[in-house]
């Protein structure tokens, strides 16, 4: 799971006032009361795109208050009612109470829309309190003010696919050339710390690719790096098994195969069910002297595995690579949202006074 994680305040719009007024004219001599009702203030309402991938705008804008109702005027016009405020933000952010840690919204699929905080009501006029026996009430109600909260939005997307591989066989360097993400990538152990994200498409079907940072022997017993990250991989529907066929490292790819699949096998039984797509990475640097690894590879997991021969560095492979992600996709569940139980941010009844 990718977490990407932003503060804002937001508030909710003033319900205008009502107005105290009496009609007063040249034919109607003892006018009655004719004070218009204040508006309703905007909402602040949340909706999930899948526009966006990330929280950064809410870096930059802190602040998010819908517009004010009007208040109420003569000749019992009513104020026009405050423009709502939607705030867009990536599918798959949930909403969070600041103060009370209440989880307000879990916005999920493209649409989704929620009332976050609802605008003040208008306050009525006068001319609404005019009764027979109180004709010329000189009154009117204040619209409701509304509260201003913090809350934390998090993104908690979930990716489709998942890399996973010892460090520098070109997960980094996969996710780059699949995706527009611009993770780091070098030729030195464990410069991924946290996982990178991208979007990826072929054939017109839109998936999330999620680079998950090293795994190392022993990883599951929280021994190095591996064991916080794992988590990272944990609800992702497939995994892209990444091998440096070419043994740049000099590790031999053909045992480390195994090795990263009993890390999977220990931290989780579940992860370790998730189908696997193989790459053989590198293909680029397979001279005479390492071409048995291919040969050997193959031979060894061809049976229960698919094994793409692929080159991060010239694209060999990327058509036949996308392909299988999105056919296996295709006969995998879709993500669904997480059970949380959602917590009205503001209980205090605004629709009334
Ligand atoms: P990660 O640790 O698995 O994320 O590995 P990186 O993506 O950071 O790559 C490690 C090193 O291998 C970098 O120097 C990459 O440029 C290099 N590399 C990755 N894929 C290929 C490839 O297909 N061919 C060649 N020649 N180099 C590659
Ligand atoms: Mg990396």
């Amino acid at each position: 799971m990718f977490v990407d994680k932003a503060k804002i305040n937001i508030k909710a719009g003033n319900g205008g006032n009502g107005s105290v007024s009496f009609l007063r004219d040249k034919i109607t001599m003892t006018g009655g009361p004719d004070g218009g009702s204040g508006g309703r203030g905007g909402h602040v309402i949340f909706e999930a795109t899948n526009n966006l991938n990330n929280l950064v705008d809410f870096y930059y804008t802190k602040k998010y208050r819908a517009e004010n109702g009007v208040d109420g005027g003569h000749l019992k016009c009513n104020g026009r009612n405050g423009e709502d405020l939607i705030i867009k933000v990536p599918c798959g952010t949930v909403v969070r109470d600041e103060e009370t840690g209440n989880v307000v919204a879990d916005l999920f699929y493209e649409g989704d829309k929620k009332i976050i905080l609802k605008g003040g009501a208008g306050g009525r006029g006068n001319s609404v309190f005019a009764t027979p026996t109180r004709q010329s009430p000189a009154y009117a109600e204040t619209g409701v003010k509304t509260k201003d909260f913090n809350v934390i939005l998090e993104l908690k997307t979930i990716a489709d696919v998942g890399l996973i591989g010892f460090p520098s066989v070109g997960k980094s360097k996969i996710l780059s050339v699949l995706t527009k993400a611009k993770p780091k990538i070098a030729d030195y152990h464990f410069t991924t710390l946290t996982p990178n994200l991208g979007v990826a498409s072929y054939d017109n079907i839109r998936f999330l690719m999620a680079d998950i940072p090293g795994l190392i022997e022993g990883a599951s017993e929280g021994k190095g790096l591996g064991f916080e990250f794992l988590r990272h991989v944990e609800r992702t529907r497939m995994l892209v098994h990444v091998v440096d066929i070419a043994a740049v490292d000099g590790r031999n790819p053909v045992e480390d195969f195994v090795v990263i699949n009993e890390e999977l096998k220990k931290y989780s039984k579940e992860l370790a069910k998730v189908p696997q797509l193989v790459v053989l990475n590198k293909m680029d640097l397979i001279w005479e002297e390492n071409e048995h690894l291919v040969k050997e590879f193959k031979e060894k997991y061809g049976k229960d595995y698919k094994i793409i021969e692929f080159s991060a560095a010239t694209l060999q492979g990327k058509n036949e690579l996308l392909g299988a992600i999105v056919n296996t996709l295709a006969t995998l569940p879709k993500q669904e949202p997480q059970n949380i139980e959602l917590v009205e941010l503001d209980k205090t009844d605004r629709t009334s006074l």
